[in-house]
């Protein structure tokens, strides 16, 4: 794949997608990728042509949640095709033990060829996990990619909302409309059937009222996640009758 020219950031133009969905966080762990994933899933199981393209460079966890690895481009051409969805991935083309360790520009440049020349065709929705913060591939997609909106995610706890806040801001200053605030790690319901708040509630309805921006939606706490995460068929896919699951079907309406 040949790098994009650098220069100044403009609009391209994806004439095949409808809807071009960042998935974003302040910070690193609160399953910005998993959401992603899952939500990815959601819209295709509503019926929608799906595409999933993982921004993070230096961390992509596409290829394991989708149980892919290395990807040989002479005979498997991207974007891979994976329990119905289209993939992109930095884990597709160097090995995850090989750190690769690029400057900023450098990886807005991999980023954006992601975007723009890799065959996505026809598509209903193309969802995109950005890195965790607001670095170079968030500054460069955020102002190039015609991005329809963001969803922020973010976990209950103070630490997280802080960042979220910095994440809201970055799309505020590049003009991107924030869609709303996934609260994910919302809650945990016991074997007795009763919703146990662990990290206390609210914070991402205290983030969307504070921002003006609609709170999207509450996702449970599911041991359940990280076993899907590893075993390369995301909670959705896997325990579809689940109410993680239901709780991702009700998001992918909404966005
Ligand atoms: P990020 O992309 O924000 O760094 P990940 O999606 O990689 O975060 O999630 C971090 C870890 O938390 C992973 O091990 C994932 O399986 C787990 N996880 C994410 N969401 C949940 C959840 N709702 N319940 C349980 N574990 C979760």
């Amino acid at each position: 794949m040949q790098p994009p020219q650098p220069g100044q950031p403009q609009k391209m133009a994806l004439p095949g997608v409808k809807h071009i969905i960042a998935v974003a966080s302040g910070k690193g762990g609160v399953g910005k990728s998993t959401v992603s994933a899952n939500l990815a899933l959601a819209l295709h199981m509503h019926g929608h042509r799906v595409g999933l393209m993982d921004a993070d460079i230096y961390g992509p966890s596409v290829p394991i949640m989708f149980g892919l690895g290395l990807v040989d481009q002479r005979t498997t051409p991207f974007p891979v095709l994976k329990h119905g969805i289209k993939l992109m991935s930095m884990g597709f083309l160097v090995d995850p033990n090989q750190a690769v360790i690029w400057r900023g520009p450098k990886v807005a440049q991999a980023v954006m060829s992601f975007l723009a020349q890799v065959d996505w065709g026809v598509l209903d929705y193309l969802v995109i996990d950005l890195p965790p913060g607001t670095g170079d591939a968030q500054l460069t997609l955020t102002q190039s990619a015609p991005l329809t909106g963001a969803v922020v995610v973010t976990t209950p706890q103070d630490v997280s909302l802080i960042d979220a806040r910095k994440g809201l801001r970055m799309f505020n200053e590049v003009r991107v409309p924030v869609l709303g605030i996934v609260e994910n790690m919302s809650y945990f319901v016991g074997d007795d059937g009763k919703r146990y708040e662990i990290f206390r509630s609210g914070g991402g309805q205290k983030l969307a009222d504070e921002a003006g921006v609609p709170m999207l939606g509450e996702l449970p706490i599911d041991p359940r996640v990280a076993e899907c995460g590893d075993s390369g068929e995301p909670i959705v896919k896997r325990y579809s009758e689940s109410p993680i699951a239901a709780a991702y079907l009700k998001l992918a309406k909404v966005v």
